[in-house]
């Protein structure tokens, strides 16, 4: 008796015990992984019906800190005319933000606290559009695809550029690679959004 009621604890344990560990972990998981933001077939995602997209900047558009680009101002402009409304969401300082839109058309929120829902669903309400046709893209999975999971919006991962410069960005990426391997095994939850980059890849980049 005493047998039975233990082999059925330590089951029922192991079930909840996994149960909450994926739940825990899918929390991490994007929606779609991408090259970069370059990669992306935006024409597409404006036809599945997304109409806001919430972006990173640093480690997404340019390496971190770094002003922004003719091309990544090309790129803002390219989206903006498929008929997207833009939000630049960082947690970066007022200075860095205002001057990496400087010659952008996009609303921005700085010093955004993220992975935070709060600064997400802001970002939602900023743009007018709903939750369900809002997209966040970002490098990070602690704090752009974890916030936008925690607030209900659908997120598009990143390969991040730039340089290790900073230590406990490196051991970061090294857990996130470990939570991607895992999210890939997850077949239910893999590239939920299908396929969503240009065909050719190599000439996704926008040049000026
Ligand atoms: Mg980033």
């Amino acid at each position: 008796m005493e047998k039975r009621f233990s082999f059925s604890f330590v089951f029922a344990r192991t079930i909840l015990y996994h149960s909450s560990v994926m739940n825990i972990l899918t929390r991490y998981w994007p929606d779609a992984y991408a090259e970069s933001v370059w990669t992306i077939d935006y024409g597409k995602l404006y036809r599945m019906g997304y109409r806001g997209l919430i972006f990173d900047i640093d480690n997404t558009i340019v390496p971190h800190g770094e002003p922004s680009t003719p091309e990544a101002d090309a790129l803002m402009a390219e989206i903006r005319a498929i008929g997207f409304r833009v939000l630049m969401l960082s947690n970066n300082s007022i200075a860095r933000v205002t001057s990496f839109v400087e010659n952008m058309d996009v609303l921005y929120i700085c010093n955004a606290d993220k992975p935070d829902p709060a600064a997400f669903e802001k970002a939602v309400e900023m743009l007018g559009t709903d939750k369900a046709q809002t997209l966040c893209i970002g490098d990070q999975v602690f704090t752009d695809i974890l916030g936008a999971n925690m607030a209900g919006i659908r997120s598009i991962l990143v390969k991040f550029i730039g340089y290790y410069t900073e230590k406990h960005i490196g051991k970061r990426r090294q857990l996130e690679k470990v939570i991607l391997r895992l999210y890939r095994l997850d077949g239910s939850r893999y590239n939920r959004l299908g396929q969503i980059e240009k065909q050719e890849k190599n000439n996704g980049r926008k040049e000026a």
